[in-house]
């Protein structure tokens, strides 16, 4: 086998360190890991050597295989070790000052057309190659935690970074069995940069006292279908690593409103409260195992009024279909009777201006989500507004809950909690196709890959509506008065043709 890199070296040898260097190995090159720390190149090469024994007793790779990966990787003492290396990967501390301060060393050391590739996440490759002598040798190489299971690569181009080097870069990983992207070097890159809404705007949902973490996560699992809530994932992240990629992104963009982080977050960070790792986050972990308490059946209600539906709720006839087929007692006139429950499904506005705007009786009136078909969901959503009766909420919750489908009621809201997380999710991808980040194509790849999204932030944008998006931020926007809520020129131009890769700009 020869590889696109004959003889790699690999410096620091940490979990990153060590999982590209397995990598690099299985794809046929030789390796050699260094470490500044006495014993810990050695104690890499012993760990990535069991990872292939494990795989060989899984019977995922042959015995020859794993000897043949065992005799191309070596522990060398010193970074001079390295010189005749045609690729130098660093996987050292995150700090500017020492991956320039290697890189200058190594480029000293190593032959002119060698490449030097940095696996930093939060690090500008532009900043880390600009000492140097040939920056043009300098690209981002960034893998995902851990190297061997997460199959995406960031390959970065710095602003004096040679393109041949990122496509060499880009065999490399297709080498090494993993999917290749094309990043420009901005703040986050791709993956870090469009995973911004998903986790921001839930903290601001909690931070507004909009619903609970934990029926915050029901939602967005049960009706867009992530595997993990926002805060099931930042428990499994830890804010310790979290929080301060969302403060360097916000912070790296010059305090861009899109991105700005959230005191819920911030403050748990200071007071030890993790997630995981230390037993108590947004869930407790009694014993390792996330606790969350049973959420309550729907209300027993003995009659539900006659319904009464806005005529401007969105899917209206779908949510006429669904009243019926919940058995409904409808009513058809042009404005509700005294006793009527009164249905609003707006998109971005809350259910008080609604119904104010739509001269509605308040006291009566619920909102339902409904930016996502019913059908494609398994769970509603509900929301009140402050005057709203309890007796009409729960006749509402009763209502919907009738066929067995969960129904979450959250408070009143600029935007369901659906409607917001997905609005911002698709509205920062469109941003990142503004900025000319990454090519559409490689967004989706990055998300789904990168983040484990059910589908790519630009087919979510579709399968919802750009129209519906658009809607969304746009009433958002005046709701709120927030610029984050901004909806981005690409999403407003490729509103009305869709957001998805067959449609061509011309
Ligand atoms: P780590 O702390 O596990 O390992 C870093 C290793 O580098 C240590 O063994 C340390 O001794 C060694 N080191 C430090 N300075 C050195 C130097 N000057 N020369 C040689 N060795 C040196 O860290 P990690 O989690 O493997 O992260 C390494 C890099 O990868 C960082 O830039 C990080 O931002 C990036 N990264 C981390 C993740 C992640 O989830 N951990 C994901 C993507 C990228």
């Amino acid at each position: 086998m020869t590889a696109v890199f004959r003889l790699v070296g690999v410096v620091g040898a940490g979990a990153m360190g060590n999982g590209i260097a397995q990598l690099a190995a299985q794809a046929g090159s030789q390796v050699l890991l260094h470490d500044i720390r006495p014993g810990a190149a050695d104690a890499g090469v012993a760990a990535i050597t069991a990872q292939w024994n494990k795989l060989v007793a899984k019977e995922r790779m042959g015995s020859a295989e794993a000897a043949a990966c065992h005799s191309r990787l070596a522990a060398v003492a010193s970074l001079a070790s390295l010189q005749e290396c045609d690729l130098v990967v660093e996987a050292i501390v995150e700090r500017l000052d020492a991956k320039q301060a290697l890189f200058a060393e190594l480029e000293s050391t190593l032959n002119s057309r060698a490449v030097l590739a940095t696996n930093t996440s939060s690090l500008s490759v532009t900043a880390i190659a600009a000492r140097l002598a040939r920056p043009e040798n300098v690209a981002g190489f960034h893998f995902f935690n851990p190297p061997p299971l997460m199959k995406l690569v960031e390959v970065v181009a710095g602003l004096k970074t040679d393109a041949a080097v990122c496509n060499r870069l880009a065999d490399f990983t297709r080498e090494m069995g993993h999917t290749a992207v094309m990043a420009k070097d901005t703040p986050g890159f791709i993956v870090n940069h469009a995973g911004r809404g998903y986790g921001t705007e839930a903290l601001r949902i909690a931070g507004e006292g909009i619903a609970d973490f934990a029926t915050i996560d029901r939602v967005l699992r049960e009706q867009v279908g992530f595997k993990l809530g926002p805060f099931e994932l930042m428990d499994l992240t830890g804010l310790d690593v979290s929080q301060p990629v969302m403060e360097a992104i916000y912070h790296q963009y010059f305090e861009e409103s899109r991105y700005r982080p959230s005191v819920i977050a911030a403050q748990r960070l200071a007071g030890g409260v993790l997630g995981r790792k230390s037993g108590k986050g947004f869930y407790d972990y009694p014993g390792g195992k996330q606790q969350c308490a049973a959420e309550p059946p729907p209300p027993a209600v003995n009659e539900i009024p006659p319904v009464w539906v806005s005529p401007r709720a969105a899917r209206r006839s779908e949510l006429l279909e669904l009243l019926k087929s919940l058995h409904a007692n409808m009513e058809t006139g042009t404005s509700p009777s005294p006793q009527a429950l009164v249905l609003v499904a707006p998109l971005g506005f809350d259910i008080t201006t609604v119904a104010v705007v739509e001269r509605l009786d308040p006291a009566r009136t619920v909102g339902i989500d409904l930016m996502i078909d019913d059908a494609a969901t398994r769970r509603r959503v509900l929301a009140t507004n402050p005057a709203t009766r309890l007796d009409m909420r729960d006749a509402a919750h009763a209502l919907f809950a009738r066929d067995g489908k969960p129904v979450s009621v959250i408070r009143d809201s600029g935007g369901f909690t659906t409607q917001r997380v997905v609005a911002t999710i698709v509205n920062i991808a469109s941003d990142i196709c503004q900025q000319g980040i990454s090519s559409p194509r490689d967004l989706e790849k990055a998300v789904t890959l990168g983040l484990g999204y059910p589908m790519g932030p630009l087919a979510m944008g579709d399968r919802y509506g750009p129209t519906n998006v658009l809607e969304v931020l746009f009433n958002m926007q005046t709701v709120y008065g927030d610029p984050r809520y901004r909806p981005s020129p690409w999403l407003r131009r490729r509103g009305a043709i869709g957001l998805s890769l067959t449609h061509e700009e011309n």
